[in-house]
């Protein structure tokens, strides 16, 4: 990963997607307007902050990259499972649909997800010229929502998994994702296969990785090129949103995509 430092703003991006020309950015809190608890380059209305404040932090990611703000279609995350495949921009006079995973092929479009501490994962086929944007927390990880967005890709857009760019984002690692039994167990249920390699005990606590088990959901729809930012938001506070470490007060950081 490179981080990028424009007008106060600090972002992540994938080497393999920048020498694609893919126009992406993982956000960092830096160089928003917003005040405390939401300092400052938060992205969500939904946590407290004014909508005014969240239009001028969006502003300010849409230029860093030289993006028109019309051209954004975002969702309303909700820790699902379900795929929105769009070739427009979202009507923003209308509501946000529920979806956790948006597909466009349409250069035209920027897609646009907010994070905290779950995980933020950016696909694109350079063959079809198709980009995605998931949010997978662990309930949508558990889903496997990987694999819808792959499915929807596939069947929608025609595109090979092979040769799909998989980038994942910072987000809570492994070592700060400690979890009680009931979350375990639902991982257990969901990845059977690889228990192990997700799920590690450590002085009596439960930890699970959800950089692997979304690679791992990737690799089984067939992915094969994937990079992993291992990032933790919670080792670093000073640079990222974490709902963890933040103990539930503080904002959303901004992950956008667009191949025009
Ligand atoms: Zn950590």
């Amino acid at each position: 990963m490179i981080s990028i430092e424009k007008d106060g703003l600090k972002y992540y991006q994938f080497e393999r997607l920048n020498n694609l020309g893919v126009r992406h950015g993982f956000f960092t809190r830096l160089g928003g307007v917003s005040p405390a608890p939401f300092d400052s380059l938060n992205m969500a209305i939904t946590v407290g902050d004014s909508n005014e404040n969240v239009l001028e932090n969006l502003r300010r990611m849409f230029n860093a990259l030289d993006l028109d703000l019309a051209s954004r279609y975002d969702g309303w995350q909700v820790h699902g499972a379900t795929v929105i495949c769009t070739d427009v921009p979202r009507d923003i006079r209308t509501r946000t649909i529920r979806t956790d995973g948006i597909v466009t092929d349409n250069p035209d479009v920027t897609l646009v997800m907010r994070f905290g501490d779950c995980v933020p994962v950016l696909l694109y086929d350079p063959v079809k010229k198709v980009s995605a944007v998931y949010h997978a927390g662990w309930p949508g990880t558990v889903l496997q929502i990987g694999q819808q967005v792959v499915r929807n890709m596939s069947e929608v857009y025609g595109c090979d998994p092979a040769d799909l760019i998989a980038g994942i984002g910072p987000s809570i690692g492994p070592d700060h994702f400690v979890v009680r039994d009931d979350v375990r167990n639902r991982f257990l249920a969901s990845f059977p296969e690889d228990a192990e390699k997700l799920i590690f005990e450590q002085d009596g606590l439960i930890h699970i990785d959800l950089w692997k088990a979304n690679r791992i959901t990737l690799e089984n729809a067939g992915v094969t090129k994937i990079d992993t930012a291992e990032i933790c938001t919670v080792c670093h506070l000073n640079e990222w949103f974490s709902h963890r470490g933040d103990h539930g007060k503080t904002g959303r950081f901004g992950v956008l995509i667009n191949f025009g």
